[in-house]
Parts: C-alpha cells; structure tokens; sequence
C-alpha cells in the first residue's frame, strides 16, 4: 500500500467538483484516509512549493494558491502515487489525455484544478505538510 497527498486547488474548489474530483478517485479503486478544507496562508504555500522557488511561476503560484480555499487529502492504495497522476494528466491541461480531470476541468496551466505529490518522497513530506500521523484513518 502506497500514500499520497492530493490537493483540489481554489479553482476546483470554486467550480463546485469536490464531489467530482473524489468519485473519479473511489472508482479507481482508490481510498482517501484524511481529508480537510482549508485556505493557505501566503507562507504556507511558499513552504508547500519551495522546490519550486527559482521558478518563473513561483509568485504567481503561490498567490493563486492562496486565492481561495483548498480541499487536502491523503489517498492511499497500490501505485496510488502513479495511479492519481494518470487520473489528473498532464501539468499542461492542453497536452492532458481525453477524460483526465485537467483535461476536463483545467482551463490554464497554472489553474489545473489538482495536485498530487510525484514520488514517495515528496509524498511522505506533503502528507506531512498537511496531516498529523492521529488525523490519517487507513
Ligand atoms: P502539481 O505539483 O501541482 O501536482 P505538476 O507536478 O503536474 O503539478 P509541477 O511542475 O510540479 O507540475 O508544477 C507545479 C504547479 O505549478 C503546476 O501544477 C501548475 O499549477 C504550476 N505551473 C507549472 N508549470 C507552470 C508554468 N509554466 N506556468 C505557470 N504555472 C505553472
Ligand atoms: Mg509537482
């Protein structure tokens, strides 16, 4: 069994699908063990995005992830980490495979509606990030 941390980003939470979101998740198979909904703070998203700080975009990033609330989760299943990847596309919701959320419901490259962590690594540090070992039921 395999965790990772999956972001609804304020644009996904804005355009009311939630609920869309997590049922592409369960009909995979997929289970979520944590959940919550909360708005980041300018900092928090700095610190959430720190790999990403030499980046163009990173300004721009981080204050559109702190526009509105965000919903935060950690999934878990076998392969989770790839298998959550598959089901968001790619970063660039133009180059998105047909039926991916982004593909669906992205409508910018930095407005992609989804985050999911790309390795075991960066998952166990954003499971971290957002979730106490008490608030992950499995
Ligand atoms: P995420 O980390 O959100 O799951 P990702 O791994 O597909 O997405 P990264 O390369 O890690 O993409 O970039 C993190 C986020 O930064 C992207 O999801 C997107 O919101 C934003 N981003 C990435 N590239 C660009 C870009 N060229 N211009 C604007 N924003 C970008
Ligand atoms: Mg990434």
């Amino acid at each position: 069994m395999q965790r990772t941390l999956s972001l609804i980003k304020p644009d996904g939470v804005a355009k009311n699908i939630i609920g869309e979101i997590i049922k592409r998740f369960e009909g995979a198979g997929i289970r979520v063990v944590a959940m919550k909904k909360l708005h980041l703070s300018q900092k928090q998203a700095e610190g959430f995005y720190a790999v990403h700080k030499e980046r163009p975009f990173f300004k721009s990033l981080t204050e559109f992830m702190t526009s509105g609330p965000i919903v935060a989760m950690v999934l878990e299943g076998e392969d989770v980490i790839a298998k959550n990847r598959k089901l968001m596309g790619a970063t660039n919701f133009k180059e998105a495979e047909e039926g991916t959320i982004r593909r669906e419901f992205a409508t910018d490259i930095e407005k992609n509606v989804v985050h999911g962590s790309d390795a075991p690594e960066t998952a166990a540090f954003e499971i971290a990030y957002f979730f106490s070992t008490m608030e992950i039921v499995g």
